[in-house]
């Protein structure tokens, strides 16, 4: 097991219980380069579907976990270092993670390539999908995802809406609000909410260190109305519970950072669940290269990077 696992680990989530991370695409290999980006700006800028990684590799490493670390998980996400809907064949990566955990697929995805038919066609074969829709317009589109230049609003909110009308399984819509992006247009948003009849609607704000350092959360007044008005449950807190990492010591805080930015608490943590002392580990990520050390709302956060 090396730090470039795809099957990366079980990341405790608050709206999905003990999820197990499937990671389709290479590090920010994205449709968007979103201010609030938790893995940093994006590296790998493109629309174009690929098979990145064979299938075979997801089959061996899902089954080399569920032998390690059996089924004590609830879901399998297909989510990661950037946008998975980028992954092609996805309908047979789906397919594969239920044959192997017999657990439910949960596709999270920022939602901006379901105007191809293609897309809709392999997604649909996932149980929950949780897309992203924080903008109301182009401007706001452009301001808050800096998206792929072959992207527009309308042609992604088309697509969610298109999708919608053909996929039975939920849909769990997640609204990003960002102080003075969005926060003051929670109208025009409940308006678009509506359009795309979601199952449900999560409040999400930037917890974990932005790839905008500018980036800051709406205020909790702002957050409550958006629950209100959208009928949604929030998110911007993050679950108590233990991340279990493909991979042993550094190895694994580099499975999980690479696709989730963690505190130094959550290090420790995962550290000595392994039986692993925290502290030169901690030293090793300290002086090394593709870690970046940011502070944030008064944490210490250990951020995978290529670029920065
Ligand atoms: S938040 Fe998601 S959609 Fe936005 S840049 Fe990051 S990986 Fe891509």
């Amino acid at each position: 097991m090396s730090s470039n696992s795809r099957v990366y680990g079980i990341v405790p989530s608050k709206r999905l219980g003990r999820s197990l991370g499937v990671s389709p695409i290479p590090f920010k290999t994205c449709t968007y380069s979103c201010v609030y980006c938790q893995l940093g700006r994006t590296t790998n800028f493109t629309v174009k579907r690929q098979t990145f990684f064979p299938l075979k590799v997801f089959e061996e490493e899902l089954k080399g976990f569920v032998k390690r670390h059996r089924y004590d998980f609830d879901v399998v996400s297909i989510v990661g270092e950037g946008e998975p809907t980028l992954y092609t064949p996805l309908d047979a990566l789906i397919d594969l993670c239920k044959s192997i955990t017999g657990k439910p697929v949960v596709l999270i995805t920022n939602g901006s390539l379901f105007w191809s038919e293609k897309v809709r066609k392999e997604a649909k074969l996932s149980d929950i999908i949780m897309p992203t829709l924080s903008a109301w317009d182009e401007k706001s589109f452009r301001t808050i995802h800096k998206p792929h230049k072959n992207l527009s609003f309308q042609k992604v909110f088309e697509g969610l809406k298109k999708f919608r009308r053909e996929y039975s399984g939920e849909i769990w819509l997640e609204v990003m609000l960002v102080k003075g992006l969005n926060d003051f247009a929670l109208e025009e948003l409940k308006e678009k909410i509506s359009q795309v009849e979601s199952d449900r609607v999560y409040v999400n704000v930037p917890v974990r260190p932005p790839a905008e350092g500018w980036v800051e959360p709406p205020d909790e007044e702002t957050i409550e109305k958006a629950k209100e008005l959208f009928n949604a449950a929030s998110i911007e807190t993050p679950a108590a519970s233990r991340f279990i990492a493909a991979g042993e010591g550094i190895d694994a805080v580099l499975n999980v950072i690479k696709r989730h930015p963690m505190n130094e608490e959550e290090v420790r943590d995962l550290l000595t669940s392994q039986k692993i002392d925290p502290k030169p580990v901690l030293e090793k990520l300290r002086s090394c290269k593709n870690v970046k050390i940011i502070e944030y709302s008064g944490r210490r956060y250990y951020r995978y990077t290529t670029a920065e």
